[in-house]
């Protein structure tokens, strides 16, 4: 079975510890683990080290919008641009494409036409999750987090991707035991490209 581990790399929803994303990242290399990273435009612009660290690390890149707003908010010149002005900034600060990944924030609008629409038409697919482990909620300690991954990853038997964030302590306090419980299963784990449809 196949995992796609997935962070969602945006500015913070509320106040957290720095250099998250740094841990993550030596979580997943300490296991030579690839990552995918839905980046936030306006986030990479503010962290460009960061965002390129991500990227030289060898971890997939996706679009996770501009603004972060709900897309099925933004009419349809602004959902474009939207889209456009993060795939931009992504290109110039990290060399990587993030097409054809791209990720709705708060997955508000992935199951409009309209905004689906837009996405298809820059040369995206939209990307969900079928575990999600609420690592942005403050009850969520690492312990919690790392139970609600294990037993989501568990309970299906085909190919999965969790939904995971780029700056909640929590995640980073849970991440190397995730992997190693992973591996120790037998689960294969990989970047979105590496999955079947699921
Ligand atoms: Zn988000």
């Amino acid at each position: 079975m196949r995992v796609a581990l997935t962070f969602d790399t945006e500015f913070p929803g509320r106040p957290t510890s720095t250099g998250v994303e740094d841990r993550l990242l030596e979580a997943l290399a300490e296991r030579g683990v690839t990552a995918t990273f839905f980046l936030q435009g306006r986030w990479a612009r503010a962290n460009p080290e960061q965002a390129r660290r991500i990227a030289a690390a060898g971890h997939r890149l996706g679009n996770h919008s501009n603004f972060h707003a709900p897309m099925n908010g933004l009419d349809d010149g602004m959902l474009r641009y939207d889209i456009r002005r993060a795939e931009e900034t992504i290109r110039e600060t990290t060399g990587a494409d993030p097409r054809p990944w791209f990720r709705c924030p708060f997955g508000a609008g992935m199951e409009d036409e309209r905004v689906l629409a837009a996405i298809g038409e820059l040369g995206y697919r939209h990307v969900g999750w079928n575990v999600d482990p609420e690592d942005w909620n403050e009850e969520h300690a690492g312990a919690e987090v790392e139970r609600l991954v294990l037993e989501g990853v568990r309970a299906r038997e085909r190919d999965t991707i969790v939904l995971l964030h780029g700056w909640p302590e929590a995640t980073a306090e849970a991440l190397p035991r995730i992997i190693s419980t992973l591996v120790a299963d037998g689960v294969e784990l990989v970047s979105v490209d590496s999955l079947e449809r699921v």
